[in-house]
């Protein structure tokens, strides 16, 4: 039965149809115009809420030196990284802030792009900043991205991430941090444009310049193509900072060449005689990237280069017992929880320090060693077998790591 006209009411404040000048009528509910313009202002009063919660003001940013000590509790060592990671991402916050007015000088993005062997710490590096200043961050693996209409994922899948990371407050997402990691994998194929397309390759470097330089993107919220019907997000990504970061196995090679060719037939430089062979890293240029097959145009797009050193020994073994939450630490906060106080023995941490050098496998192999040697007290001490306090010793150390699988991944 429909109501007569004189019955109708706005459902949210009651007013009848003749206190009104207009009625909007919904499915089973009526508001009307001065209830529109009150949800109005609740709307942009929140919006504005969450904004300048997301929001680094100039007063509130960190400081480069704030930022590094920051980092410096978390990764061991890497400290050009970290300072070049803490004035850039300074310089993009300070970016953000700034007022453009017409005769400003503008400054201009500055996404970075790392390149240092696997297990150095590049993604903790991104993710610890992201930490550090309270920003949306996500990670994405340039290794599954594929030019549009091809197998694989598009590069807006990138946004979907951050904005699943932001909770889907886009303003938060568009001043998020972006980490891609093996930005190395999607470097041109050859030299020589080939016949058939490089979808995987040069393709995604040509889609990735559009969101790394600043766009309007609309980004699939549940990501995919799974999803046809769902509404597009328009995302900004203006001031999006993106961190990209590779081991660019074998650029070391072509660094050695270009330091050859320029030293040759110039007189050289006292300096140049002093070249440190084990990390070519450290003489990167952009020119190497080119050369490795990233096109000048994404390089471009990424002006911030650093570059971060492999891990000797002793760095290894500061890993392992140094960051606020190091691997040693971990594990006596576990054991803790069963009132079980765990110690180790200084010999055991060399030992695994040595058999993560000796299985190549960086930071990362600590985890994985440590993991060997403790799985047995984990396992046993919650059910009360071994309830006493625990002194790791190299014996037992020995005894647990040879008889685990992971022996048998040790590399010739
Ligand atoms: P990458 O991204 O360079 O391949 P990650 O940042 O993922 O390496 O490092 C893998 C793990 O190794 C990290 O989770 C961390 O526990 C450890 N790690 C690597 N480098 C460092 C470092 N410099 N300081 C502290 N921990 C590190």
């Amino acid at each position: 039965m429909s109501k007569g006209n004189k019955d109708i009411k706005c459902s949210f404040c009651g007013s009848g149809k003749q206190d009104t000048l207009m009625l909007i009528a919904g499915l089973d509910a009526h508001i009307c115009d001065k209830c529109v313009a009150q949800a109005n202002q609740i709307l942009a009063e929140e919006l504005n809420v969450r904004k300048t919660k997301s929001t680094q003001t100039f007063e509130t940013l960190l400081k480069p030196i704030e930022i590094k000590t920051h980092l410096d509790q978390y990764v061991i060592g890497q400290d050009q990284a970290k300072k070049i990671l803490s004035v850039a991402v300074y310089n993009h916050y300070k970016r953000l802030n700034q007022k453009v007015g017409k005769d400003e000088v503008e400054i201009e993005k500055s996404n970075i792009i790392m390149v240092g062997e696997t297990g150095t710490g590049k993604t903790l590096l991104a993710k610890t900043i992201a930490r550090v200043l309270n920003v949306p961050f996500c990670i994405c693996d340039a290794t599954v991205l594929t030019e549009a209409g091809y197998v694989g994922e598009d590069v807006e899948s990138i946004l979907t991430r951050l904005l699943q990371a932001a909770d889907y407050d886009v303003t938060a997402a568009e001043r998020g941090i972006v980490y891609i990691d093996e930005v190395d994998k999607i470097a041109r194929k050859s030299d020589n444009p080939s016949i058939t397309r490089d979808v995987s390759g040069e393709g995604v470097q040509q889609a990735l310049l559009k969101i790394l330089e600043g766009t309007i993107v609309n980004v699939p919220p549940q990501g995919g193509r799974k999803h046809p019907d769902q509404k597009m997000i328009a995302v900004n990504t203006n001031n999006i900072l993106f961190i990209c970061g590779g081991a660019f196995d074998g650029i070391e090679k072509k660094i050695a060449n270009r330091l050859r060719t320029q030293t040759v037939g110039y007189k050289v430089d006292k300096e140049d005689l002093n070249i440190d062979l084990k990390n070519l890293y450290k003489y990167i240029t952009p020119q190497d990237l080119k050369s490795f097959g990233l096109i000048p145009e994404l390089i471009g797009r990424l002006p911030v280069i650093t570059h971060l050193n492999p891990l000797d020994r002793e760095t290894l073994l500061n890993i392992l017992t140094e960051p606020k939450n190091s691997l040693i630490k971990q594990y006596k906060k576990l054991f803790e929880y069963e009132n079980v106080k765990l110690e180790f023995e200084q010999d055991v941490m060399e030992f695994v320090v040595d058999k993560a050098m000796e299985f190549k496998l960086g930071a990362r192999g600590l985890r994985s060693i440590c993991e060997a040697i403790m799985i047995d007290a984990m396992y046993e001490t919650p059910s009360g077998k071994n309830t006493k306090d625990l002194f790791i010793t190299l014996d037992y150390a020995t005894d647990k790591f040879e008889k685990s699988d992971l022996k048998k991944l040790k590399v010739a």
